[in-house]
């Protein structure tokens, strides 16, 4: 078979890129992937998980996810609605089967393993039948597999367990055989946090959690990242944002900044964060999980028996009734940048901060209105997100380099201001919220600062 583009990976960051790719040039594209249907980690997550972030502005950009609806009832009142795993499978294969596909000009193959290229001819395997493929490229291969999820369902445990121990992933809660003496929840991240702000809604007692908890992450505050008619608490995240970095000296003090300003939350105010994923949380959800004081925040878990748990610390007795759920697969993997546009592939990563799909769809509209790689690369600088706050510095200094750019390309800022996929989208249209006209005062005021000071920390350029 022959194709323009072959994207290996039919996740939110294929099917983003895919969407705008071809809305915007004539292009046709072969989408590949090892699981049967588009939707990637989606299609694997644990039942009670839902977006982090609003369904607003999460997708593709030619269709909308939900209803644009702000909750009036439940955890989440107030704020947009968001998305559950069934309902973005759902809406991915619809985009697949009712656009990309219907538009003639994309081709779909699941279940197939994309194997690599041999003298221009890239191989896919059938996982059912074990049949070869070769595909002839014409344009470009597209990886969309860099920023895979490594998720609870899919991961192997990096500690050992001893036969009698009921360790599960998240996604087996809901089928317990017999009731738990207590859940111990072992993971420090987004999944971690669900899982215990679940059991608690399910009824159980915070008493009967103990959490292991080696590192705290910074979290975005949810009240912060709404967009449409709330857009002016985005607009004011990301004047605090860029004020912080125009005036602090480090990392540490850059997410200080950011917690008065009332943009970032962590779970323990007196736990300093050593980790940042760019997840977001409620502070009802936070409330929460404070009521949890069975934290166990002693390094690392080596071994799990059914009478005791191996620290790198010491051990620590348990009982043999007790469920043990594995949150330690790492969600977002931390990457190693590498330019977006190279001659024959592109290489879909993090252009703007946090948000997979904005960023995989801008690289499809860059990808469809230039040749010139070089300028292609200085318009999507990628964002290394290692885990890190210690790193906070580079991938400020990535993203906004990214947005500038773009900004003053006048198509691609017209793309931009319209995309529903950016969660600024029509600002200037709510300046009567008092925080959106100062938001683009300060935004002007310090943006300058901002860049010549993450230049400085850390020397933020090499990142770029
Ligand atoms: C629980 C959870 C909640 C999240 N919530 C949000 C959120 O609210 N907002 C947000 O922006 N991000 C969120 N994220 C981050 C998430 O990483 C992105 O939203 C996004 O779903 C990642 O999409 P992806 O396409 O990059 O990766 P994936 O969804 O992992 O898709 C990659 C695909 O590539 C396929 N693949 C890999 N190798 C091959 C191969 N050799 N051949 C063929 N196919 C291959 C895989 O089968 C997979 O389907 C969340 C992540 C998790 C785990």
């Amino acid at each position: 078979m022959e194709t323009d583009y072959l994207v290996v990976g039919a996740g939110a960051s294929g099917m983003a890129f895919v969407d705008s790719l071809i809305a915007q040039s004539d292009g046709e594209v072969i989408l590949v992937d090892r699981r049967h249907g588009p939707g990637g980690h989606w299609l694997d997550a644990y039942p009670f998980v839902r977006l982090h972030q609003p369904s607003a502005y999460y997708g593709v950009n030619s269709r909308v996810l939900g209803n644009d609806r702000i909750d009036e009832t439940g955890p989440n009142a107030g704020f947009y609605e968001r998305a559950t795993a069934a309902e973005i499978c759902d809406y991915y294969a619809r985009v697949l089967d009712e656009d990309l596909i219907q538009s003639g000009r994309v081709r779909f193959f699941g279940l197939t393993d994309y194997r690599g290229a041999d003298q221009g001819a890239h191989r896919l395997t059938s996982m059912l039948t074990g049949e070869d493929t070769t595909i002839e490229v014409r344009r470009k291969l597209v990886d969309a597999t860099y920023v895979e999820s490594s998720i609870p369902s899919r991961h192997t445990p990096g500690f050992g367990v001893d036969p009698g121990v009921r360790m599960i992933p998240p996604n087996d809660l809901v089928d317990l055989d017999e009731p738990a003496a207590g859940f111990t929840i072992l993971g420090a991240g987004k999944t971690a946090m669900d899982t215990c702000n679940w059991l608690m809604d399910s009824g159980v007692d915070p008493n009967m959690i103990q959490w292991f908890r080696p590192r705290d992450p910074w979290l975005f505050n949810r009240a912060s990242m709404q967009p449409l008619e709330l857009v002016g608490s985005y607009m004011h995240l990301q004047a605090c944002w860029v004020e912080a970095a125009a005036e602090s000296e480090d990392a540490v003090e850059f997410a200080h900044r950011l917690e008065a300003d009332g943009v970032f939350v962590r779970i323990s105010p007196h736990i300093e964060p050593r980790a940042f994923r760019g997840a977001t949380i409620s502070m009802r959800e936070l409330e929460s999980l404070r009521a949890i004081e069975r934290l166990v925040r002693q390094g690392k878990v080596l071994h799990i028996g059914t009478r005791r748990i191996v620290t790198d610390r010491g051990d620590i007795a348990t009982d043999p009734k007790r469920v043990y759920v594995d949150c330690t697969a790492a969600g977002v993997r931390p990457t190693i940048a590498r330019p977006v546009f190279e001659p024959d592939r592109i290489t879909l990563q993090y252009v703007t901060i946090g948000i997979v799909p904005w960023g995989a769809a801008t690289i499809g509209v860059v990808e469809a209105a230039m040749d010139d790689d070089a300028e292609k690369n200085r318009l999507c600088p990628p964002l290394v997100f290692t885990g890190d706050v210690a790193d906070m510095p580079y991938m400020a200094y990535a993203g906004m380099t990214g947005l500038t750019a773009r900004s003053s390309d006048p198509a691609l800022n017209a793309w931009t201001e319209a995309s529903r996929l950016n969660p600024a989208r029509g600002a200037a249209g709510h300046l009567e919220d008092p925080r959106v006209p100062t938001a683009f005062e300060s935004l002007g005021a310090n943006i300058g600062a901002a860049m010549t000071n993450l230049e400085r920390l850390a020397g933020a350029s090499a990142a770029v």
